[in-house]
């Protein structure tokens, strides 16, 4: 093991692009290949990173990693290693509590790094990216830049107090109407305009500020709480189906889109949406319902009626995070989905990979010939928007277009959006060649 403070060798640089979180711990580099470690490090001293110790044996970095999980803000490791591979590090570190950040690195093609990113997402672990070898500090930077996005308003304190949020927290937040909805606008790739919006839960949390999904879904799934979170963000007072109701008034024609696990859809939960839609006087077609898991414990029966009658009432079905694990071939033969939303691993990032464009392409012509629109989710660049337009896909979502937002914001952010779309020639969204960047920004 090699250690390097490095707090000194870097002084003369301005921007360090580091997060603070990651920064402020250590930083440990794995690879057995004692060339390629050195110049990783080297990286990450410029990107800065204040102390990085270097560990060539996988084994030895485990232990010091496991001693004290929480002092060790990143891992940045060779998959292809003879002692650990990538797999067993993944599984390793979920094993003894790592909750920093992780980069993965391989000389191997890129399908190989993304199974082993899979992994690491089904493991909760933090992943930030995968980076093939010669590694580019262009990409390691945009990694690291990313972290330092979604660290902009967390701290270290922060995310250890969010990691200790319990469900009675949770039930208590729900008492007090702490859940709310943050809305991501979906536009369609012909012509702009927006075609509805997804409902996405966040806990205002009165210390803690905004907290997104992944602090507290955990803590509702497998319990009746995800039962009453569901209905409250539905129907509640920051309910997603007053706001299409509000909308509506407003003129807004699109629908509202909400996540449900299919575990929920046990008898009686066709029923209790529609009523509340009477109640609201919202259309059973302003909304549309994600579908968001396959649990092998569920009664597909079940669901599946419960599914069926939603759609017939009406009611829009859409096939979430369509090509990963939990939405698959079966399901959509199954269920009647009237949408395929095309998941954002396969999307970001796109024009790069031709795995991911053979994956699109293959699902966009599925979907065609089930009748199925398409929905590409996590178009975050000018790149991803061309790629997923030029293939044939109906619509789009991602940080390209809009980050959610709170309710109170989408109304002027429709506003500024329909006059940019107006102000522009028709079809200049299925015209990729157009700056569509003039558009948004
Ligand atoms: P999802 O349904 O796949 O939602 C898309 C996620 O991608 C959202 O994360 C959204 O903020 C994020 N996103 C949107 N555009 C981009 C982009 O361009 N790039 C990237 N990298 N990400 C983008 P969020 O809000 O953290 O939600 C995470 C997941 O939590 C959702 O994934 C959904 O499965 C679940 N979820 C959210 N709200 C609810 C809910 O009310 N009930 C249930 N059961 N699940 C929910
Ligand atoms: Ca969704
Ligand atoms: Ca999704």
């Amino acid at each position: 093991m090699t250690k390097r403070n490095v707090s000194t060798a870097r002084t003369n640089l301005k921007e360090p692009i580091m997060s603070t979180t990651i920064k402020s711990r250590l930083t440990i580099v794995i690879d057995d290949d004692g060339f390629s470690l050195r110049l990783l490090s080297k990286q990450l001293e410029l990107a800065g990173a204040l102390e990085i110790k270097e560990f060539q044996d996988p084994a030895e970095a485990m232990a010091l990693i496991s001693r004290d999980p929480y002092a060790v803000g990143l891992v940045v490791s060779d998959i292809q290693m003879p002692k650990l591979d990538g797999v067993a590090l993944v599984a390793e570190l979920a094993r003894i509590g790592y909750l920093g950040s992780l980069v993965l690195v391989s000389g191997d093609d890129e399908k190989v790094l993304s199974s082993v990113k899979k992994l690491a997402q089904g493991l909760r672990l933090s992943i930030l990216g995968t980076l093939t070898k010669p590694v580019k500090p262009t990409d390691l930077l945009s990694l690291l830049e990313g972290a330092t996005r979604l660290d902009s308003n967390t701290d270290v304190n922060q995310s250890m107090a969010i990691s200790r949020l319990t469900p009675a927290d949770l039930k208590r937040a729900l008492g007090d109407y702490q859940l709310i909805n943050y809305f991501q606008p979906k536009v369609s790739c012909e012509d702009g305009r927006v075609i509805g919006i997804e409902a996405l839960a966040r806990w205002k949390h009165p210390t803690l500020g905004i907290l997104s999904p992944a602090a507290f879904l955990h803590l509702a799934e497998g319990s009746s709480l995800i039962d009453d979170l569901t209905f409250q963000l539905l129907f509640g007072p920051h309910g997603a189906i007053p706001e299409i109701r509000y909308l509506a008034d407003r003129g807004f024609q699109g629908h509202v889109s909400v996540n449900l696990s299919q575990s929920l859809c046990q008898t009686g939960t066709a029923d209790r949406i529609l009523e509340g839609l009477v109640r609201n006087q919202v259309k059973p077609e302003m909304l549309c319902i994600e579908i968001t898991e396959t649990s092998a414990s569920i009664d597909r029966y079940k669901a599946l009626a419960e599914l069926a009658r939603l759609k017939l009432n009406r009611v829009w079905i859409s096939a979430d995070d369509f090509g990963t694990g939990h939405s698959t071939l079966t399901q959509i033969n199954e269920i009647p989905f009237n949408e395929m939303k095309l998941d954002l691993s396969f999307v970001t990032g796109s024009s790069k990979s031709k795995g991911k464009t053979a994956i699109l392409r293959a699902c966009i012509q599925m979907a065609k010939e089930l009748n199925l629109t398409t929905v590409a989710e996590g178009v975050e660049t000018r790149e991803d928007w061309d790629s997923v337009v030029s293939l044939g896909c109906d619509s789009a979502q991602g940080y390209f277009i809009a980050r959610p937002m709170a309710g109170a914001d989408l109304i002027p952010w429709l506003e500024r959006w329909e006059i940019r779309r107006r102000s522009f020639s028709e079809n200049l969204f299925t015209r990729p060649k157009r700056k569509l960047e003039e558009v948004i920004h």
